[in-house]
């Protein structure tokens, strides 16, 4: 080696640092200097925000099943195919059909006043004179499981436990539980009826709906949702020792079936458009509001994402995809028929992506990617760090769309917006267009389209993930 002229030892040194810089930045530089110009094209662009305002006044609610539903199937059809989309098409999916009616509660001894609460989505109808009992409070679904035998049967059940308001949700994943389960439960041990406390952290007096689980076994029993204030209201009057009775009634029925469609859209691929990089939304939404936020605000955040992915050149390599998802609210068909649809390209989806926690500000990015690609993910996120996002780890779940496609393997990314004033809108006659913040929902579009851009572009394969097995 003495031999060797001295500048050669620099030479092989400098290989080797070129190679280690290779194996560092998993993307070419044009394809991140065109990612950084998508990423900033977006936050001036109003694609999504006239989207929204388009979606949330010509159709407004659109609970599965509903004219609205159907209505905005046409609406995102037409206007998929306005914006230049190739390959839009509806993609039929049979939904459940429930259908809200009047909804009255009040406090009848010993303080009698009205309560302002709206029943949750599958409630069932009380006869038509209403219920009349006694009411028992409950905190969980673990106290009501604990009670003694014979506590709730002829009663109303109140459930009281407040969700707690969290910047990353996990205050929702905590207390859902309630919602899901209330009915089902206290009609098991023989209760007349529940209300539960909103699922949602505000102190207006505006209930939060949602859907409640029901079995066939079970005879159902009517549900309804009370504000923080009413609440708290029934909550004082309880504390006075006193027995407090409630009079409720609810008009609520389920319809037949009906037909909604997942409604599907595309950027080519240029020269793996065989190779999908998904993003998905849904399109329906609860009915007190106009769905802005949930989940208007996804369906305006993927679809002009794709738009300006599209407009890039050269164009993706793998084909971007749009999927605006029937009935998430309220049983999650959408999902699972575009699962059973789709099911031979599955192997063929390289990346997934949800939209649907609203057009709140972003903290961070989430993966779900093999693990020796976890450097290209945090890549990834990187170019959203000027918003300040960060890279939150390997644990992504996808949203309840996506998620059945993170299970089969597909590598998924979570952008993280802010839950906390998500909740205080969340299914409420309060999510409207008025609540949108302009710049933020282009931050989120922003999110997307960079993120979504690279996927499509990454020159290897992201493989299958795995998810992670729970911590011990
Ligand atoms: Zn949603
Ligand atoms: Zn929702």
């Amino acid at each position: 080696m003495r031999s060797l002229p001295r500048c050669v030892p620099r030479i092989v040194l400098g290989l080797l640092l070129f190679r280690a810089a290779q194996a560092a930045e998993p993307f070419p530089q044009a394809v991140l200097d065109q990612a950084r110009v998508i990423r900033e094209r977006a936050l001036s662009d109003d694609v999504g925000y006239d989207l929204l305002r388009s979606l949330t006044t010509e159709v407004g609610p659109r609970s599965a099943g509903s004219p609205g539903d159907a209505r905005a199937v046409a609406w995102a059809l037409a206007h998929l195919r306005a914006l230049g989309f190739k390959n839009v098409h509806a993609e039929s999916v049979k939904v459940s059909h429930w259908i809200r009616g009047e909804a009255r509660a009040e406090i009848t001894a010993p303080w009698p006043q009205p309560l302002l609460p709206v029943a949750l989505g599958g409630s069932v109808a009380t006869p038509a004179g209403g219920i009349e009992a006694e009411v028992v409070p409950m905190t969980t679904l673990a106290e009501l499981a604990a009670a003694p035998a014979g506590t709730v049967k002829g009663k109303i059940v109140f459930f009281t436990q407040r969700m707690q308001r969290t910047h990353d949700g996990s205050g929702y994943g905590t207390a859902v539980a309630v919602r899901g389960g209330a009915a089902l439960e206290s009609s098991r041990l023989g209760a007349l009826a529940v209300v539960i406390r909103s699922i949602g952290t505000d102190d207006n007096r505006l209930a939060h709906t949602g859907a409640m689980r029901i079995a066939d076994s079970v005879r159902t029993i009517p549900a309804l949702a009370l504000s923080n204030p009413d609440a708290d209201l029934l909550e004082n009057q309880l504390a006075s020792g006193q027995s407090v009775r409630l009079r409720m009634l609810n008009t609520s029925v389920w319809g037949d079936s009906a037909q909604s469609a997942n409604v599907i859209a595309e950027v080519p691929g240029a020269a793996r458009a065989s190779e999908v990089v998904l993003l998905g939304a849904h399109l329906d939404s609860w009915d007190l509001g106009t769905g802005a936020h949930d989940d208007g605000a996804g369906v305006a955040t993927i679809t002009a994402a794709a738009r300006l992915i599209g407009e890039a050149r050269p164009a993706p390599a793998r084909t971007v995809r749009v999927v605006l998802y029937a009935n998430e609210e309220h049983g999650g068909q959408g999902s699972r028929g575009y699962v059973r649809r789709h099911g031979a390209e599955i192997p063929r989806h390289v990346m997934a992506m949800e939209s649907d926690l609203g057009a709140f500000p972003v903290l961070g990015v989430a993966s779900r990617v093999p693990l020796d690609l976890l450097p290209v993910a945090r890549t990834m996120a990187s170019l959203l760090a000027p918003a300040g996002a960060r890279f939150l780890g390997n644990e992504a779940g996808g949203g309840s769309d996506v998620g059945p496609l993170g299970e089969l393997g597909v590598p998924l990314l979570d952008v993280h917006t802010d839950a906390a004033p998500y909740f205080d809108l969340h299914h409420t006659a309060n999510d409207t267009f008025d609540k949108i913040d302009p710049e933020l929902l282009r931050q989120n579009v922003s999110a997307f389209a960079t993120l979504a851009y690279l996927a499509a572009q990454y020159p290897g394969d992201f493989g299958r993930a795995v998810k992670p097995k729970p911590a011990r």
